[in-house]
């Protein structure tokens, strides 16, 4: 496994195991079988509703907490210091422990600036090793660092072979803020499981589509964080570590870049729910 630096000075692995949309009662097993497998970085966040069976896992894997480097986010109901704050006690009951290594800003929306606030202190308190936004275009982004005077460790954002952001990923090196690729696989879209440039190249090193994609992206100085239930997905996914792709190879997947999200539009039918409910409590 690799790891990267972050600007606390801490290391990051740079596969993670990732638990979004895997429903509580499958989760614990699924984590146990990732750390089974060697992964050391698992991703969850509060609004994935499974972070007490991700603390569940560890707990009964045996696998000292120090040798694990867990991440959740905050969500956007729990934007404000206060609130924020808050919400990451509950979240370290929940995943049982007393820090995690990373908590993030799940999404730029509401008073965002004040769950900074709250990251900040959280890691003075050493409830946070590390934090870091997602979602944040650059604008948002440049805005937040220049205006607090504080860069994320971190900024996990929609990466993968069909929306690259390459541009985007300049501006955060700038600063030296780490990117992490959520759906490194555009969760199975666009049919990248059978694309036939990836099939092309894995078949010279005897790796499948995943395993291409995923290099593909480690090779950009990106984390990656694959989702699977199962078990088998999760050791080929895993085993990305022992071949390089070529310059040929690299620029090959890099003509497959759509340069637009494959998830997020500015009309989010989820995002518009959120608002009516967000406008109706508000009164
Ligand atoms: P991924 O791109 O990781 O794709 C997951 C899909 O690919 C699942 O359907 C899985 O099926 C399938 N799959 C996995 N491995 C293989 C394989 N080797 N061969 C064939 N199919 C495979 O999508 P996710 O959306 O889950 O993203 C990964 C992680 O990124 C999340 O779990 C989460 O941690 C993070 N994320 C963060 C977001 C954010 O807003 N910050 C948003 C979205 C994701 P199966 O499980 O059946 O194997």
């Amino acid at each position: 496994m690799d790891y990267m630096t972050l600007n606390t000075g801490a290391k990051m692995p740079t596969i993670g195991y990732g638990v979004f949309q895997i429903p509580p009662e499958e989760c614990k097993r699924c984590v146990l079988d990732a750390l089974d497998v060697g992964y050391r970085l698992i991703d969850t966040a509060q609004a994935y509703r499974n972070e007490a069976e991700v603390g569940e896992a560890i707990a009964e894997s045996g696998i000292p907490r120090q040798e694990i480097f867990l991440q959740s986010k905050v969500w956007i109901d729990h934007a404000g210091e206060e609130k924020a704050y808050a919400s990451i006690e509950e979240s370290l009951q929940k995943l049982k422990t007393d820090y995690v290594d990373m908590m993030l800003i799940h999404q730029p929306f509401g008073d965002y600036y004040g769950t900074y606030r709250a990251l900040v202190k959280a890691k003075e308190n050493g409830l946070v090793k590390a934090f870091g936004v997602s979602n944040f275009f650059p604008d948002r982004f440049v805005d937040l660092v220049e205006c607090t005077g504080i860069v994320p460790a971190v900024n996990q954002i929609e990466s993968h072979i069909y929306y690259q952001q390459t541009k985007a990923r300049e501006v955060y090196a700038r600063y030296g803020t780490k990117v992490q690729a959520w759906a490194p696989f555009a969760e199975g879209k666009m049919n990248l499981f059978r694309n036939p440039v990836l099939a092309r190249i894995g078949k010279q090193y005897g790796k499948s589509n995943a395993q291409v994609a995923l290099r593909y992206l480690l090779s950009r100085d990106m984390v990656v964080l694959p989702k699977s239930v199962h078990k088998a997905r999760m050791v080929e996914n895993f085993d990305v570590f022992n071949f390089e792709l070529s310059v040929e190879d690299m620029s090959a997947i890099a003509a497959l870049d759509g340069d637009s999200s494959l998830f997020l539009s500015h009309y989010d039918p989820e995002m518009v729910k959120f608002l009516i409910n967000y406008m109706k409590n508000k009164g």
